[in-house]
């Protein structure tokens, strides 16, 4: 794990790329900024959080490391013990963690729940939507801190994920002033919707998703197939992270459309 801070005193503010080892776009805006010739008003703490996985380019080495938190410092995997040296760095700050996926090209934010901080921040961030992912945190950096903000940058090893992860990162830090505050933007209408449940997949060799993330399935829509079978809609949902392969087990999850932010 490589961890440098910014500014002078403890950072209140963290930044982390690299929790998964294969999506390097959140490693390129940690690097960027670092070598930037910027001037912090906040300390920041970077964080390049999976090395070990992002040096064989894969998601993780034992575990995945996002579903590994708080971690224990004799853990048995990789992923354990560095979940809990993560855990000590940034408990106590305001978080934004990059990631990116295989299932949408643009960007959005998860958030554990909007609350005061999260409808104050999410606004001033490029993002298309704000995702709850109420009660699917478990393991995830949410145990560790609420203050987090996590945001999907774009699609996997992509140019534009990682251009976006510069840009979203910039904007974070000017909504919790460690940049000048024109550096954001100010947000109308930022749609916000809640994980209800996964989606799972039966085990199969192809898979196609049919549906389009974050626009409306209906019910007896056809929204996957698993080597041809098919997977109709029992009742209206909106499919969020939802892609062939992204995961082992789901095709990704479903969600309610529950409310709009403005800044
Ligand atoms: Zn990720």
């Amino acid at each position: 794990m490589r961890v440098e801070t910014v500014g002078d005193g403890p950072a209140e503010i963290a930044v982390i790329g690299g929790i998964h080892g294969d999506e390097p776009c959140g490693v390129h805006a940690v690097e960027t900024l670092l070598s930037a010739d910027v001037e912090f008003q906040r300390p920041v703490t970077f964080v390049i959080a999976n090395e070990r996985a992002q040096e064989r380019d894969v998601r993780y080495v034992d575990e995945d490391l996002n579903r590994a938190f708080p971690g224990d410092p004799d853990g048995d995997t990789h992923e354990s013990r560095l979940a809990h040296e993560l855990s000590m760095e940034v408990a106590d700050c305001q978080v934004l963690a990059l990631h990116s996926t295989q299932s949408y090209e643009g960007l959005f934010a998860l958030v554990d729940e909007v609350r005061e901080y999260e409808r104050r921040i999410c606004p001033r961030l490029s993002v298309d939507a704000v995702v709850e992912t109420c009660d699917f945190t478990e393991g995830r950096l949410f145990e560790v801190t609420r203050r987090l903000i996590e945001v999907e940058c774009g699609f996997q090893g992509s140019a534009t994920a990682a251009e976006n992860a510069v840009q979203v990162t910039r904007e974070f830090l000017a909504a919790v002033g460690a940049f000048p505050d024109d550096e954001a933007p100010h947000r109308e209408q930022l749609p916000v919707y809640r994980l209800t449940h996964s989606v799972p997949k039966d085990a199969a060799e192809a898979y196609d998703v049919f549906a389009t993330n974050f626009r409306q399935v209906q019910s007896g829509q056809t929204y996957a197939a698993a080597d041809g079978q098919e997977y109709v809609a029992e009742s209206d949902f909106y499919p969020v992270l939802m892609s062939p392969y992204g995961y082992e087990d789901v095709f990704g999850y479903a969600a309610d459309h529950v409310g709009t932010l403005e800044s």
